[in-house]
């Protein structure tokens, strides 16, 4: 098998079959020998009987994973890695924004160019608003700073690459799954193709700005501990600090006797270091939850079924 397109889908009942149909279309005598693994990530809508429908009508060999539940993308590409089983990987959304032109174009980037092991889809321009766009670079600067782990703004999970990737990333078994950070994290040589997002076919977009910011810390936590040290600094220059203001305060008392009582620094003294030993604890917790739930080893997702039409 050449390639294998790996397809995500929560709540895409509108959106499966238009892809399935694009991708045909656009891989006539292009690509030929390829297969279909969706995985369906626990939808509530019909995704699940249409993903059916074109595993029995198909005459490409398709596969479906059904998860039992809502796992999420990440699980959901996990798996689908798990059951491809091509020497090229396509990750692709199920929602038609990722145009299947630039899966082409990145197949055969990587015949031409051997000593590439992956594409990934770049976005240039982000077509977001002026917030987001705001938060997203930032959270890029603050996490390149502090992890070893390079992480490329606007660099998508639409990708191809080849087995040999897709063998490293499995061996990955963390719970916590950030693809960004695991993608670059296994290393290997890979080309930034610029693209361009189209709108959403139907459906609306699974992110909110609330998931976003939990997604950022997600990543955080799992590529750095960085965070854990800002505290131990914090707390011993704190210390050192007020180390120094102690000999101030008995010099002070010393030399001129009971000194007047000093409410506010008191008052603003306690709020601060108190505000700071509640960051500490939290951001030791953050670690000590994620290393909770990994040592509890369950399984990334779980499926219900697996279907699918190849006979061999
Ligand atoms: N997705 C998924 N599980 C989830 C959320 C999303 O499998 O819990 C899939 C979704 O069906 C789509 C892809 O991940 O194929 C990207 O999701 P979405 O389009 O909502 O993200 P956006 O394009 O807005 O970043
Ligand atoms: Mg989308």
């Amino acid at each position: 098998m050449k390639l294998s397109l790996i397809i995500p889908c929560f709540n895409e009942a509108g959106n499966v079959r238009p892809l399935f149909d694009k991708i045909n279309e656009v891989f006539e005598n292009k690509i030929n020998d390829y297969e279909f693994v969706f995985v369906n990530d626990g939808s509530k809508d019909e995704t699940f009987k249409n993903l059916k429908e074109i595993c029995e009508s198909s005459s490409r060999p398709v596969k479906v994973v059904n998860f039992s539940r809502n796992f999420g993308k990440e699980a959901a590409i996990f798996a689908g890695l798990k059951e491809a089983s091509g020497d090229l990987i396509s990750l692709i959304d199920a929602d038609l924004q990722q145009n299947p032109e630039y899966v082409v174009k990145m197949v055969d980037y990587l015949d031409e160019n051997p000593e590439y092991d992956c594409v990934t889809a770049f976005q240039e321009k982000r077509k977001e608003g002026a917030f987001l766009r705001f938060c997203k670079r930032r959270f890029y600067h603050l996490i390149n700073k502090m992890s070893d782990t390079e992480f490329v703004d606007g660099a998508s999970d639409f990708r191809t690459f080849r087995k040999a990737m897709k063998d490293a990333i499995l061996e990955m078994s963390e719970y916590h799954r950030f693809s960004k950070g695991i993608f670059s994290w296994v290393g290997f040589n890979t080309y930034y193709m610029p693209y361009a997002v189209d709108e959403r076919l139907s459906g609306t977009t699974k992110w909110s700005f609330w998931k976003l910011f939990k997604y950022a810390i997600e990543g955080i936590v799992a590529f750095t501990t960085v965070p854990l040290k800002i505290s131990t600094y914090t707390g011993f220059f704190t210390s050192l600090a007020s180390l120094i203001y102690i000999i101030v305060v008995i010099v002070e008392k010393l030399a001129f006797g009971i000194a007047v009582p000093g409410y506010a620094t008191i008052v603003v003294l306690i709020l601060f270091l108190g505000g700071l030993q509640l960051l500490a604890l939290g951001i030791n917790g953050e670690y000590l939850s994620k290393t909770y739930i990994q040592t509890k080893n369950r399984p990334i997702y779980i499926a219900r079924e697996i279907i699918t039409n190849d006979k061999k």
